[in-house]
């Protein structure tokens, strides 16, 4: 039997890139790419995976998408929106730009909301299927400066519920992976800052995680192993959602 088919977005660097190479091994890939062409093209050369321009904040680059993959594999198992991005610049909530929160709001939710919408009705032709949403710790920690995002990924987690209680009886599962404090560009600018509040504690597991802890949280799902759940948040972060006292 062919080997099941998973799209990945935002699979050039990062997180993204973690998961495609977790999956490589086990599943046909498309993994898109925004700009950084030279990224996806290693990808491609290191798992084989089939690369795809798509910003997800474009309608057109999302019919495009689907319609690539249905050419290239003609079937869609899994679908992981991990495509995201922070605000360009950290501003009080006080003095937050529309333009930012419009930008933020288009790429980081509507892109994997419609995204999402068109595939889930592929899978439900299919008749089976599992789509999985990268959040983050942001979805429920207000970070004032950060609103933007925060308010976007809070809404993700909405999308997930929605879609899992739409899809269940279909027998297509969806999840949450709610990443922490992941070591990626994302975070460069203020690595050491995290560095030396995880040593003082932000974190119950003293490190920063990695992209392979997220990918591995992927794999889990990818394999079936959480089949009997759906709408499940997964928190990948050392331990950060914990209350202690
Ligand atoms: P990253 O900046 O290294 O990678 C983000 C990827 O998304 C890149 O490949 C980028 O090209 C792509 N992307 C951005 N805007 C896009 C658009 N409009 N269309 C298509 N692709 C686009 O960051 P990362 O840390 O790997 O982030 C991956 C996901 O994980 C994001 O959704 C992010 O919000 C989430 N996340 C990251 C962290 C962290 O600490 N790094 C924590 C929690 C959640």
């Amino acid at each position: 039997m062919s080997k099941p088919v998973a799209v990945i977005t935002g699979a050039s660097r990062g997180i993204g890139r973690g998961i495609a190479i977790e999956l490589a091994a086990t599943h046909r890939i498309v993994a898109t790419y925004k700009g950084r062409l030279d990224g996806a093209q290693s990808l491609a050369a290191e798992t084989g995976a089939a690369i795809f321009q798509c910003d997800v904040g474009s309608a057109e680059d999302r019919k495009n998408l689907l319609a690539f993959t249905k050419q290239t594999f003609g079937r869609l198992d899994l679908l992981v929106n991990n495509a995201g991005m922070p605000q360009r610049e950290r501003k009080d909530i006080l003095e937050a730009s529309e333009e930012s929160f419009d930008e933020i709001i288009n790429t980081n939710l509507r892109g994997p909301h419609f995204l999402t919408q068109a595939a889930a009705q592929w899978m439900l032709e299919q008749g089976s299927g599992r789509i999985v949403f990268i959040t983050s710790i942001s979805s429920y920690a207000a970070s004032v400066a950060r609103a933007e995002y925060c308010l976007s990924k809070a809404a993700l987690s909405m999308s997930v519920a929605l879609y899992a209680a739409r899809l269940a009886q279909a027998g297509i599962k969806v999840f949450e992976i709610r990443p922490g404090v992941i070591r990626t560009d994302m975070i460069a600018a203020v690595e050491k800052v995290y560095e030396e509040r995880i040593a003082g504690g932000l974190l119950p597991q003293r490190r920063m995680g990695e992209a392979a802890d997220v990918a591995k949280a992927v794999r889990s799902i990818a394999d079936g192993l959480l089949d009997y759940s759906t709408g499940q948040v997964i928190n990948v972060d050392g331990g950060f959602h914990l209350r202690t006292l």
